[in-house]
């Protein structure tokens, strides 16, 4: 990393393309089918080497039908047309400089004397410099993991121009997590390559259970007391910097693991998670009195102060080793006093596609800016979110704009929570190819992603239903309720998004997509095509299944036609969100590609139980009048249909075939008096919640909640397994000055009285007259292996302010079979 640091001195580009051509003909390693070349190793080849050896032989097979020996460079010695993989005496000869290579970097060297080398300072220099061969001259392309990922394309014969190639990456690590198996092998041929650690860590450094007893003073003052944690999984803690010798355990903890690890190319210093630090006078007095940014105290020049004096306490035993941490919590802030080592890098977190507000870009760009005059090294935290999206989240050319950016601001490292679907086509891949070169086109790169991906007829297509998609999270996502200034992510959990997604952006994407596997050229290009063609089933059925959460939110329909039209529609609406549901739990985990590395049931918002069937209960009126409504509700409730959920809770309640599984659905009570039968659950205290006439839809009494800001009505039921509903009536009578949510569950317990996840509805309030909220689902024996004792029926207000109003009455629970 030597050249490293000097280029970053001296201000120089770090990436050197010269492809400089010289006199004699380019080198034929192929020839009608024929090997022409030998792949030849270095005697004391390591096992990675070997491996990048026998991938070029692997890919030019697949490419020309020749194999291409290996042999050692002993056996080799000066006989015939050569591949030298790795640094073998040959190249070591020839005086390239591989040493002042960056560790991932490498050099591709061809002599008219039919001699090529390709190698780097390491086995990693190596083997993406056998990647760039492939790519470069073979033509190869890893498009996307998976037995189709592979672009190869057929040549006979296969030359090497005489040239010389010096690459070493912009960013020298390149880290995305989420990604399962293949993944993972198909972002390493993209040259993927983790080189800083940087997570929480502290806790594991000054670890109590070694130095509790015999040096409690490493531990932090809270409240006036000191605390000791009690092992190294507790978080919530800090340690505190000032204590004397702490700096010294620290430098001999990492100089022992870098002993034991001599590969290791770097160490963590991350706080531990969730704050906690020293309040002792000596820690203290190196704050300074404001608070940071995010409005806390500010730790950083007491940590980076500590940071400091640890590496450089270990660089004396260990030159090269680099120091990742987060800036983040009571660190966030760039330090005013204290100038962070050069071999440290603290890696500043923020969802940069939130850089498409300008306002947001301008105090991203203020931020680095202020963290790049106090740390020579930064590194970048990006969340680029894939899989949990319901329609493909894209900005390419946002993402090569803030690349480039960063790299022009001493960002060297980059790292962002991926969890990566393919239905995103070239968003990663793009990116791993600009954090190697971020000035590399980003058109031309989508160009060649298309093409190779579908082939050329199709390839216009596939790029215009990207782009729509990009220009969705680029330019018209900034109007759309779900986006927020706040925070430093965007909402992956929640797809509130998708009621700006149009019935057109819909209709165009599936003829887009339509017409890209009509005119796919070759086999593997049709089952790339098929494959995205899959991935869009999926955004598609969310869009329209999410039109039907929005439906459900209309006024009542006003004729028997209406009703039954909205019954159709909804009938379709939850075909499509019960194939969401199935595309994700059992076709998906067939395709590496397209599996979702998140578990959607863990986000409500997310999986979607409320879009499908839901508007059908805006018909309920309609059907306890109208025989051909209630009819035409029947055949729904079939147990086939995915609407069989809704329509049979609605035929229970109007049929009156069985009583509520819960008690006293209307609130009366002969007192006026709260009902025994219901809890009350006001969190913070805020506002009040009585039974009130004037809260009543049916009876007497309803439930009057005024300026909760969370909480509601809830019942306790004791329920055998079985389909059960749950319907509320709500009223909001005036206006509401900010965002309202109502959400019914259906809340199953285990045997700790501990939630376990079940059926919900949410809704956003609108002022107007009394509406129906219902929800429902299968309640098994256990989830997750935890027996359900009893579930919880309950309504959830979200967000009334002052004396603001919500009505909730004839609240139930019915069991469905
Ligand atoms: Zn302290």
């Amino acid at each position: 990393m030597k050249t490293f640091c000097t280029m970053l001195a001296s201000g120089m580009i770090l990436l050197s393309f010269a492809p400089a051509a010289w006199a004699g003909g380019p080198v034929r390693i192929v020839e009608d089918g024929q090997p022409r070349a030998a792949v030849v190793v270095p005697t004391d080849a390591d096992e990675q080497t070997k491996a990048a050896a026998a991938l070029l032989v692997r890919y030019v097979k697949e490419s020309s039908g020749a194999e291409l020996p290996v042999v050692d460079e002993k056996a080799a010695a000066g006989k015939g047309v050569a591949i030298h993989v790795g640094p073998d005496g040959y190249a070591k000869g020839l005086g390239l400089a591989l040493e002042k290579l960056d560790d991932d970097g490498f050099m591709i060297h061809v002599s008219a004397a039919g001699q090529v080398v390709v190698a780097g300072r390491t086995p990693w220099g190596t083997e993406f410099g056998v990647c760039e061969f492939l790519e470069r001259y073979v033509g190869v392309r890893w498009l996307m993991p998976g037995s189709d990922g592979d672009d190869v394309p057929e040549h006979k014969t296969i030359v090497v121009p005489v040239e010389q190639v010096r690459q070493e990456p912009a960013f020298f690590s390149r880290q995305f997590s989420g990604l399962s198996g293949p993944q993972s092998l198909w972002a390493r041929r993209n040259r993927m390559h983790a080189r800083v650690s940087f997570h929480h860590n502290l806790q594991k450094l000054i670890a109590p259970e070694k130095h509790a007893r015999t040096h409690p003073e490493f531990f932090p003052i809270r409240g006036g007391k000191r605390y000791i944690p009690p092992d190294s999984n507790t978080h919530g803690w800090q340690p505190c910097f000032s204590a004397a010798g702490i700096v010294e355990a620290a430098v001999g903890e990492i100089c022992r693991y870098f002993d034991a690890h001599p590969d290791a190319t770097s160490c963590s210093l991350g706080v531990v998670d969730s704050s906690g630090h020293c309040e002792c006078q000596a820690c203290q007095a190196k704050d300074p009195p404001e608070k940071n940014f995010l409005g806390r105290r500010d730790c950083s020049d007491r940590y980076y102060d500590w940071c400091n004096r640890v590496v450089e306490g270990v660089l004396r035993k260990h030159p090269d080793k680099w120091f990742g941490c987060l800036a983040y919590s009571e660190v966030a802030q760039a330090p005013s006093r204290v100038k962070v080592h050069p071999r440290i890098i603290p890696y500043m977190t923020y969802d940069r596609m939130k850089w498409i507000d300008p306002d947001l870009r301008a105090e991203g760009q203020r931020m680095t800016e202020t963290w790049q005059a106090a740390s020579p090294v930064l590194g970048w935290y990006d969340y680029i979110y894939g899989s949990s999206y319901c329609v493909p989240r894209v900005w390419f050319h946002a993402m090569s704009d803030y690349y480039r950016y960063a790299h022009a601001h001493a960002v060297r490292a980059m790292y962002a929570e991926a969890y990566p679907n393919w239905g995103e086509g070239p968003k990663l891949y793009v990116s791993l190819k600009l954090l190697w070169d971020p000035r590399q086109d980003v058109d031309a790169l989508l160009r060649d992603w298309c093409v190779r991906a579908v082939g050329a007829e199709a390839a216009g297509d596939l790029a215009a239903y990207f782009a729509l998609w990009e220009d969705f999270w680029t330019r018209r996502i900034l109007q759309s309720k779900w986006f927020s200034k706040r925070g430093q992510y965007l909402a992956f959990n929640r797809a509130d998004y998708l009621a700006d997604v149009s019935d057109q952006d819909v209709a165009r994407s599936r003829a887009l997509i339509d017409s890209v596997v009509r005119n796919a050229g070759t086999p593997r290009q049709k089952a790339r095509a098929r494959l995205l063609a899959l991935a869009f089933e999926y955004y598609e059925a969310s869009a329209v299944a999410y039109a039907g959460k929005k439906t459900a939110q209309e006024p009542a329909p006003s004729s028997e036609a209406d009703a039954l039209r909205l019954l159709e529609r909804a009938q379709r609406v939850a075909d499509m969100g019960a194939k969401r549901q199935r595309l994700v739990s059992e076709v998906f985990p067939r395709h590496p590609e397209l599996l979702h590395p998140i578990d959607f049931k863990r986000y409500p918002a997310l999986r979607g139980d409320d879009w499908g069937a839901a508007s059908i209960w805006a018909a309920f009126d309609w059907a306890a009048r109208s025989r051909k409504v209630r009819d035409c509700l029947r055949e729904l409730a079939d147990p086939s249909r995915a609407t069989s959920l809704s329509a049979k809770s609605m035929l229970v309640m109007l049929d009156k075939t069985s009583q509520p599984v819960s008690k006293n659905p209307s609130f009366e009570d002969a007192g006026g008096k709260w009902p025994a039968d219901w809890s009350r659950w006001i969190k913070w205290g805020t506002g009040s919640m009585e039974v009130a006439p004037r809260a009543a839809c049916s009876g007497k009494l309803g439930v009057l909640c005024r300026g909760v800001k969370r909480g509601g009505p809830l019942q306790s039921v004791q329920v055998p397994p079985g389909r059960y509903s749950a319907v509320a009536m709500v009223r909001v009578p005036k206006p509401l000055k900010g965002d309202v949510t109502l959400t019914l569950s259906i809340t199953p317990l285990d045997a700790k009285g501990a939630n376990l996840p079940g059926p919900s509805t949410t809704i956003h309030a609108r002022a107007g007259d009394w509406m129906r909220l219902a929800t429902g689902d299968s309640i098994p024996a256990a989830i997750d292996g935890k027996p359900v004792k009893s579930v919880r029926l309950i309504l959830v207000v979200d967000g009334l302010q002052g004396d603001e109003e919500l009505h909730v009455d004839d609240m139930a629970m019915f069991r469905l079979d």
